[in-house]
């Protein structure tokens, strides 16, 4: 067992089965053994990769979206520049390298990370040093401006609850202790579920997840959009609606039974977009090769591989390919852009 392990298993001991989404948040966030609070997990010795460690064109082309977004708003002399869940930083580094050309843009911009976990905010001080960002816990304490806003796999690492429907209505996955491991369970039967599309729709026998975290958070953002202007670029994996049970972990790059290491591993849901697209006063959606295509990724991708050559060449390719390939990252992961009410549409959709 994991230290993390021994103090739930306690604590369910003592107060009874715990949701899905306790579990998940005590692992990722648990000041002591918390998997994001206590490590830096990127990159080929960690346990995953995300789109801006794979490639410098991801950052590059969010970051002139979001610079030609901001011109299409008028260029406000004063706006946010934020980022939920900024990892190592690199995504922000090569969203602002990108946009130096930009005139205006970096000296309008006060730039804020989102980011709970203290390590990872000392990694991005580093990687984005001569910026001066300033960090929060919280989207509801960002300042009242007009915001331009991304998040790349942030709602992925929100806790979700998870219900299924059976012949006594509706339960709780639950997760309990059974000789000295942690396990999964159900509830009694509820007397009330969260009222969305997915529960509304659910035959029986299937498993319904709900993110609250993840629409509360884009509820915040879109409410700020609307009243202040801007737009929020949320990529993650996922679809428009899901069903099952998508709760994942990873460790070492493998996939890992996800009560089996807890705070050791990273834990993940598939984020649904269709209840968080509501949440907007207007949102485009599409795929990330779609966006990324429109957004230019072959002329930069070429323009790139002029310099190059051998085994660095490979690896551009292979990179560009991973980004956009529809057996890659192209089609598995989305891209909701949220903005406000009669706004130009946001760069990158149709
Ligand atoms: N966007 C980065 C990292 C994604 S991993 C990239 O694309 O590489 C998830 C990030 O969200 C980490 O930085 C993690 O510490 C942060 N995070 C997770 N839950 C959070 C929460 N509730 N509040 C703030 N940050 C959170």
């Amino acid at each position: 067992m994991t230290p993390l392990a021994r103090l739930l298993a306690e604590r369910i001991r003592e107060t009874g089965p715990i949701t899905v989404a306790d579990y998940m948040a005590e692992c990722l966030l648990h000041p002591v053994h918390g998997y994001y609070t206590t490590r830096d997990p990127f990159g080929t010795k960690g346990d995953f990769t995300t789109a801006p460690e794979i490639s410098q064109m991801f950052g590059e082309l969010l970051g002139l979206a979001l610079a030609q977004a901001w011109l299409d708003r008028g260029a406000p002399s004063r706006f946010t520049l934020a980022e939920l869940g900024p990892g190592r930083g690199t995504l922000m580094a090569d969203i602002l390298r990108a946009t130096r050309g930009v005139p205006g843009f970096h000296a309008a911009a006060q730039l804020v990370l989102v980011e709970a976990s203290p390590v990872l905010r000392k990694v991005q001080s580093a990687t984005l040093s001569g910026h001066a960002p300033a960090w929060t816990d919280r989207i509801e304490s960002l300042p009242d401006a007009p915001l331009f806003l991304i998040a790349n796999e942030f709602l992925d690492a929100l806790p979700i609850r998870q219900f299924l429907h059976g012949p006594q209505g509706w339960q709780e996955r639950l997760i309990g202790v059974r000789d000295a491991a942690l396990t999964f369970g159900l509830s009694d039967p509820l007397l009330q579920v969260p009222d969305t599309p997915a529960f509304r729709n659910a035959a029986d026998g299937t498993l319904v997840e709900d993110n609250l975290a993840a629409r509360l958070a884009v509820a915040e953002v879109s409410t700020r959009i609307a009243r202040h202007g801007g737009v929020g670029y949320w990529i993650d994996y996922g679809g428009w609606r899901s069903q099952g049970d998508t709760l994942q972990a990873l460790r070492q790059h493998a996939p890992d039974d996800p009560l089996a290491h807890p705070g050791q591993a990273d834990l993940t849901a598939h984020v649904d977009f269709e209840p968080l697209a509501a949440l907007a006063q207007a949102f485009a959606y599409d795929s990330q090769g779609a966006v990324l295509t429109r957004l230019g990724i072959e002329a930069r991708a070429e323009r790139l591989a002029q310099n190059l050559t051998g085994a660095a060449l490979e690896s551009h390719r292979a990179a560009h390919r991973r980004l956009t390939h529809p057996e890659e990252m192209g089609s598995l992961f989305k891209v909701l852009a949220v903005t406000s009410a009669g706004a130009p549409p946001p760069p990158g959709f149709a």
